[in-house]
């Protein structure tokens, strides 16, 4: 009894986040809103941003708003892995609803997606504003006279249903929302390479087809407090798309942030790290798991946006939508630069390919940071250091460090030949769109392979894979491929794309996630009453391969006490030794 009414207490206690003290804010983006009388008032505006609407409630508003508007129409992407609907609505003043016709008119196209993490659902509720002003209200239609605009109100949708008022303990407003990861609990911004989601498998697919200009993915912060209300960016000029980084840094950031200023908010860059007036903020290369990463790697201009969790809900819409409206403005006067950056970054050939960075040497640069005073106490309960967020703001200037400096590498080689056992593997390249000739008869060719060695697990699973990585050792070999394997050349605008989906030095390479498992057993063995005449053999035949056990026996006191390795070393200098184990059977086609 005393139990259960201690552990009542304890629930009601924690019914509500306790969050550091909020902003005053009252921007002239307010003025966006319409009243809740307005024929078509959105679910968020009608209760004055204090909720978000469901799934079916979402789209009952976006289908009445379609049916109203010549210039909507809404497809599904396909089906989530729960089963449903991912919807994309077009809007395009000539009705060019398809790629095709997308294409043919010529105007620049912005995709943006909301709720990958579907507790972050800011940019639903002001794509759906944007989407009525451009149309049926009238107030933004000039935004559609120069651009075109696709929108994914809901990516996860999944998880966007397992509503709750619990759902992000750091997050203010609105009350209820929905869940960061999907139905089978992946977290959708990791999947862009290995694609294991029916949802992502989708996207990678529309984002095939439907070829935007520029590819939003819109978030709301973990982390730090301070005064910035929306962050955003890419993977800057030293991943791999640097001229489209460029057209970012300097075409598309500056009026995008005085547009965000002239309405009330406070644009920043991103920021991850706990502390950023203390330790300042890393400005990084995300990997292609990642959207911004996998945008960057494919040539597809991409940006993150991350809204300041701690802010009002309705502070954080309003800014989202100035944000959109602002980059369909730049897209529209500047498209031509933003496609002759895209065409200058496809035709780059990087060798080798960058495949980690690293802050460099030496003194960082220093930004002009808007952060929030804190206080920092010992905590009698973690034993650590407590922070407290006071609301006050603090301006200072903090180090901005950027990892410039490629840490590693691999050489680009002039193609890769995959097997055609490994189907998993060809159907990803061809996901991803990665075009590659398969061939119809057998074919004898020259490659380099990797023989891995110590190959370590992660003890961790990660995104339900096991994380492998391995000593490789190149090889040269003549292989004999068989009908229906795959020739994958690196000189084509998805060739880095492919150099960081199979190398597997690549953090996100298919062999590190697990799809290459199981070369790494060996699976013939040799019994010892067999080993121990043909090693005695060995030695009395071949004085230096005698010589080079006794080396191995003397310096190695690991396998000096392990029998079973000592003839396994024999064993594995026998013709009967599997030739092929531990060889990762993609191969390397060079100069
Ligand atoms: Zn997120």
């Amino acid at each position: 009894m005393l139990m259960a009414l201690l552990l009542s207490a304890t629930l009601t206690s924690a019914q509500t986040a306790i969050l550091p003290p909020a902003f005053p804010w009252n921007g002239a983006s307010r003025a966006l809103a319409v009243p809740a009388n307005d024929a078509w008032v959105t679910p968020s505006e009608a209760t004055g941003f204090r909720t978000t609407p469901r799934y079916d409630e979402t789209i009952a508003y976006l289908r009445k708003l379609v049916a109203a508007a010549p210039q909507l129409k809404m497809i599904s992407l396909g089906k989530s892995d729960e089963g449903r609907e991912i919807w994309l609505v077009i809007a395009s003043k000539e009705r060019a609803f398809t790629p095709d016709a997308l294409r043919r008119s010529g105007k620049p196209t912005l995709f943006a997606q909301a709720s990958i993490h579907a507790g972050e659902m800011d940019g639903k509720d002001a794509g759906l504003m944007l989407l009525r002003d451009m149309t049926v209200r009238g107030t933004k239609r000039e935004l559609l006279d120069r651009a075109n605009f696709l929108f994914v109100p809901i990516f996860n949708v999944d998880g966007h249903e397992r509503f709750s008022r619990f759902n992000r303990i750091n997050q203010r407003g609105p009350e209820e929302i929905g869940y960061r990861t999907t139905s089978r609990n992946l977290n959708l911004n990791r999947d862009y390479m290995k694609a294991d989601t029916q949802e992502m498998r989708a996207m990678i697919r529309a984002l095939r087809e439907w070829q935007p200009d520029l590819y939003i993915d819109l978030h709301v912060t973990d982390g730090a407090d301070y005064q910035y209300d929306i962050t955003f960016g890419g993977n800057g000029t030293f991943g791999w798309s640097p001229s489209i980084g460029a057209w970012m840094d300097a075409t598309l950031r500056p009026p995008v942030e005085r547009g965000l200023r002239e309405m009330g908010h406070i644009p920043g860059q991103l920021i991850f790290t706990e502390d950023p007036l203390e330790t300042g903020i890393i400005d990084g290369v995300e990997d292609p798991r990642l959207s911004n990463g996998y945008g960057d790697a494919s040539h597809i201009p991409s940006i993150l946006v991350e809204n300041h969790s701690l802010k009002p809900y309705d502070q954080r819409v309003l800014g989202t939508y100035v944000f959109l409206e602002q980059v369909l403005r730049v897209l529209g006067s500047e498209g031509a630069s933003l496609r002759a950056a895209i065409a200058a970054d496809r035709t780059r050939r990087f060798d080798p390919v960058p495949l980690t960075w690293r802050v460099p040497d030496g003194e960082p640069q220093t930004i002009e940071f808007l952060g929030v005073e804190s206080r920092k106490t010992l905590s009698a309960i973690s034993g650590d250091v407590r922070i407290e967020w006071l609301g006050k703001p603090r301006d200072a200037r903090v180090p901005f460090r950027k990892t410039t400096e490629v840490a590693t590498s691999a050489k680009r080689p002039v193609a890769y030949w995959i097997p055609a056992a490994w189907r998993d593997v060809i159907a990803k390249l061809e996901l991803h769109g990665i075009p590659f000739e398969r061939i119809a008869a057998p074919r004898e060719v020259d490659v380099e392979m990797d023989r891995f060695s110590a190959p370590k697990f992660d003890a961790q699973q990660f995104e339900g894979h096991v994380r492998v990585t391995a000593t490789a050792t190149p090889e040269r070999r003549h292989v004999r491929y068989p009908a229906g394997s795959v020739r994958v050349a690196t000189d084509q605008p998805l060739g880095t794309l492919a150099v960081l989906l199979l190398e597997p030095a690549s953090n996100d390479s298919l062999f590190q996630w697990g799809f290459f498992d199981s070369i790494l057993s060996p699976t013939e063995y040799v019994e010892s009453y067999i080993m121990e005449p043909m090693a005695e053999q060995m030695l009395a035949e071949d004085p230096k391969l005698a010589e080079e056990f006794r080396k191995k026996i003397d310096s190695d006191e690991a396998f000096r006490g392990d029998a079973r390795a000592r003839l396994q070393w024999f064993y594995q200098r026998t013709p009967f030794y599997d030739e092929l184990a531990r060889l990762y059977p993609v191969g390397r086609e060079t100069r």
